[in-house]
């Protein structure tokens, strides 16, 4: 058995599976470290220090077999035991974290490191610019053997460290590029508690279920109010790995949400020259619509089915007009739409509210607010998802709870039951966009119920 796939008995695998990505350095180095990278001194992932030192415990404990004698099977509780042992008789290892003022002379000397090597890395350009340009909370890994320098390791970037080893009677120094892999994933999601405990349950992080949430479907499904139990939901997105580590996850590609037994789907698209981007619908019209369906953070309403938003409070304000959402007191109340405020101020039982108009004689209303949003007076012009003020319940309100009015020409209507309308892709786009379209719908569609690595390249 291979010792990397004895520590890493996942790394193989996915290792073939990833996508290499470049994951550049954005510090003022970075030209210089391209430079480096250019020379290609190193283009293997690495192993972590803990993997090295288990190595070389492992060479030591099987240089002490005395010849000839057939060593018994590794036992992983043993060979740890062993590292130990040989770390404590061996070298020493010491993580440094850089202090405001430090410099690497000043670590050396506080280590007790011989000032030697130090001299001679600095003759090694390569080394110098890094070793030079330290910053506070840098963490420098050294290991000695009573003084004398063994191995240096520097992470410079996310992406990439500085390796620096004892070769003969000099110093190696090489650039680990350490990068970050990205595998799509598919998740097929059955909603039993809220949207965010399942996705959170399925593994998804909570940017991937916002992004669903107010960047894919907002403007067709009301997250307040309209999800059921049952309903469900499939997405293909990216993770981010490094060396076998979940980093973060990604761009979401495309999502299905089944609300109530009825189907939106959308997917991730950008043209090739890069003029068209955003999340469209398989047949090519945007998202993004002008008018969001719950025109609050829906995140701050607390998980699990809340039967105020099946059964909306009613009564709160005689001849009720408009869509009631239960939700703590604080909670951001976002503007519907792009428009201007016509009305910031105390009218009767609405409370605090506030109307937007958004053009066209259509106007939304906002009622019960503990707080008005700052600047939010007549005449502002606010965009979409801005937020205008805090759930509350002043005026006539039994509990707090954002009272919203969406009305045409003065007259209430249903906002869900409104014709909003959706850009589109451009015309001369939209060979491109089926192309891309089609497969990327496929491997949406091709969900089972459980985990699975879709793709990678
Ligand atoms: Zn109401």
């Amino acid at each position: 058995m291979a010792l990397a796939q004895l520590i890493y008995p996942h790394f193989g695998r996915n290792f073939i599976l990833r996508h290499l990505r470049d994951g550049s350095s954005r510090l003022p180095i970075a030209a210089f470290l391209r430079n480096a990278e250019r020379r290609r001194l190193v283009a293997a992932g690495s192993l972590p220090l803990a993997g090295l030192a288990l190595l070389v415990a492992l060479m030591l404990a099987g240089a002490r077999n005395p010849a000839g004698h057939n060593p018994p099977p590794l036992d992983l509780t043993q060979t740890l035991r062993a590292a130990t042992l040989a770390a404590a008789a061996g070298p020493q290892r010491i993580a440094v974290t850089v202090q405001r003022n430090d410099n690497i002379d000043r670590i050396f000397r506080k280590v007790g490191l011989e000032m030697d090597a130090l001299a001679e890395l600095r003759s090694r350009p390569e080394a110098r610019r890094v070793l030079d340009l330290l910053r506070p909370g840098d963490i420098i890994t050294l290991t000695h053997a009573d003084g004398a320098l063994l191995s240096l390791n520097r992470q410079i970037s996310d992406t990439l460290t500085l390796s620096i080893s004892r070769s003969g009677t000099g110093y190696a120094v090489s650039y680990v590029e350490n990068p970050l892999e990205t595998e799509v994933v598919g998740r097929r999601v059955r909603i039993d508690s809220s949207l965010f405990q399942a996705g959170k349950d399925a593994g998804m992080s909570a940017a991937t279920i916002m992004t669903l949430a107010t960047k894919m479907f907002a403007w067709d499904i009301d997250f307040a109010l309209d999800i059921r139990d049952g309903d469900e939901f499939s997405a293909l997105y990216e993770r981010k790995v490094q060396d076998g580590k979940y980093v973060e996850d990604g761009k979401v590609l495309a999502a299905e949400f089944i609300n109530q037994g009825e189907t939106h789907r959308a997917l991730w698209f950008a043209s090739q020259d890069g003029k068209v981007e955003g999340y469209f619908t398989p047949e090519g019209r945007g998202m993004r619509k002008a008018f969001l369906r719950a025109p609050l953070d829906f995140t701050r309403i607390s998980s699990g089915f809340n039967p105020h938003r099946r059964h909306p409070i009613s009564g709160v304000i005689r001849a009720h007009k408009g869509v009631d959402y239960a939700a703590p007191t604080g909670t951001p109340i976002w503007a519907a739409g792009d428009g201007r405020v016509q009305f910031a101020g105390r009218k009767g039982g609405y409370g605090n509210v506030v109307i937007v108009d958004h053009g066209g004689g259509v106007t939304t209303v906002y009622g019960h607010m503990s707080r008005i949003g700052r600047g939010i007076r007549p005449g502002t012009p606010v965009e979409q998802g801005q937020t205008i003020g805090l759930v509350g319940m002043t005026g006539a309100a039994t509990g707090p709870h954002l009272h919203y009015e969406y009305l045409v020409k003065g007259v209430y209507k249903n906002a869900a039951a409104l014709p909003l309308m959706r850009n589109q892709v451009p015309d001369r786009y939209m060979a491109e966009f089926r192309r891309h379209a089609s497969s990327t719908l496929a491997r949406l569609g091709s969900g089972s119920s459980d985990d699975r690595l879709v793709a990678s390249n």
